[in-house]
């Protein structure tokens, strides 16, 4: 029976409007398969409650009374073109949430509350939806996602766990299609509120469908799924209809912000299709993520700012065994995980998108040999079937970046991607160039 419940996560601009909440309870009507629905908070709730905490930590108590009231307007003008008959029940569930936001803060700041703080958000959401959906008379059932999502001591899901909690809730309510619980949060192996770090709703989804083993997760946002390029930077994307899981990951992790990178490996574990939908235009076919080989080549390109590149040279390296093992023993002992990596017979080049423990790293190297940083720098990640591509992709892909200077290239690592470093000044040059040279000189007749 489980294996017909399908999983619909709702992002923040899907709930963030009492009219767009209206349109996340059609949408999870439209039939009768059961479903999980997962929801994120009100779009600019935990942006707003990761600021609350900064003001908070910063011991900066008016601050943090203000942002409290404006928040707590903003709910009450939501509430105000959300609800009639259930108007008074969501008064009461806004005014518990913001009593625990004002309680949590009026102590000194630490990490746990603080976690407790940001968690909010979600609960309101899933709570406020719930008495819509009683208004209009539609049966659901809230299922607290802190009773269902756990991470073990290394932060990992217990998707296992996650399973056998969910299943008998399920089961035990056979009348009822629709189950609804909270994105982002989850407990830690001290049984402390904890969450999936920013953008977590994704994960959420694909945890609960893998732990269920669903029929399909569904992602609904507000873009028309994955698109072949950065629409923010290059004109006439278009969205891909269909990826595969290893082409998603690649394409999720560099740089399109449409999903969270780790939605695809429990995804991709349990065999459970990810679709990426638009809640603007339900009907639009989206972007479907899944084991099946997908045709054509060259699919994507992303890129992903705020990389360091990081160069260690050292004579002792040449004809040497055990100078890579070496060097990233260091970066295991800071958990500082590394992207792309060249290298040459006296040096080696890495690549990490994570500043805080630059300066022991570099001091740490510096033990092997000479040490050079370049910070600023953009991978662009050319994601496709690459190995069935013809001979000359790298030509082409070198030929249109032209002048660009280049500062790493890794490609064979996987058949799915080419990771290019460029400094992030001129990335919008190079995502641009890639454009014309891979997507639309296709178009142009051969014969070059
Ligand atoms: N509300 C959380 C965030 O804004 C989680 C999510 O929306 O995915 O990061
Ligand atoms: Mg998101």
């Amino acid at each position: 029976m489980n294996n017909k419940i399908k999983v619909m996560k709702f992002g923040g601009t899907s709930v963030g409007a009492p009219d767009r909440m209206r349109q996340v309870a059609n949408l999870i009507q439209a039939d009768n398969q059961p479903k999980i629905v997962v929801l994120s908070a009100l779009s600019g709730t935990t942006n707003s409650l990761v600021a609350i905490g900064d003001s908070w930590k910063a011991m900066k108590t008016n601050e943090v009374a203000q942002q409290i009231q404006r928040l707590y307007n903003h709910y009450q003008r939501f509430l105000k073109g959300l609800l009639t008959t259930e108007y008074s029940s969501g008064q009461a569930v806004v005014d518990l949430h913001f009593d625990q936001i004002k309680k949590l803060t009026a102590v000194s700041y630490n990490r746990s509350s603080n976690r407790e703080l940001l968690a909010q958000g979600e609960l309101m959401s899933t709570k406020l939806f719930s008495l819509y959906l009683k208004e209009i008379s539609v049966k659901a059932e809230l299922v607290p996602a802190l009773d269902l999502v756990s991470l073990d001591e290394d932060g990992e899901p217990e998707i296992e766990l996650m399973g056998e909690r969910l299943k008998p809730i399920i089961a035990s309510h056979p009348d009822c299609h629709l189950f609804i619980t909270q994105g982002y949060i989850c407990r830690n192996h001290l049984g402390e509120i904890d969450n999936l770090k920013r953008g977590g709703s994704d994960y959420t989804a694909s945890l609960l469908g893998a732990a269920i083993e669903a029929s399909s997760i569904e992602i609904w946002t507000d873009i028309d799924g994955m698109h072949n390029n950065d629409p923010r930077i290059v004109p006439d994307t278009f969205p891909l209809e269909a990826l595969s899981f290893n082409e998603a990951a690649e394409l999720a992790y560099f740089g399109a912000k449409i999903l969270h990178p780790n939605t695809i490996w429990p995804a991709q574990k349990y065999d459970i299709p990810v679709r990426l939908l638009n809640t603007m235009v339900p009907e639009a076919k989206g972007t479907t993520i899944s084991s099946t080989k997908t045709s054509g080549s060259i699919k994507a390109i992303a890129a992903k700012d705020s990389i360091i590149a990081i160069k260690i040279k050292s004579s002792r390296m040449l004809l040497a065994y055990g100078f890579m093992r070496k060097v990233f023993e260091i970066f295991e002992q800071f958990k500082v995980p590394i992207d792309m990596i060249t290298t040459s017979e006296v040096a080696v080049s890495l690549t990490i998108d994570d500043d805080e423990h630059l300066t022991a790293l570099v001091t740490a190297l510096e033990g092997y040999g000479e040490v050079a940083v370049d910070k600023n720098m953009s991978i662009v990640c050319i994601v496709g079937d690459l190995i069935s591509e013809e001979i000359g992709l790298i030509k082409k892909a070198l030929r249109s970046i032209g002048d660009q200077p280049v500062r790493m290239i890794s490609y064979g690592g996987s058949r799915n991607n080419i990771s290019i470093l460029v400094p992030t000044s001129t990335k919008k040059e190079v995502l641009l160039s890639l454009n014309q040279g891979l997507f639309q000189a296709e178009q142009v007749p051969a014969g070059d």
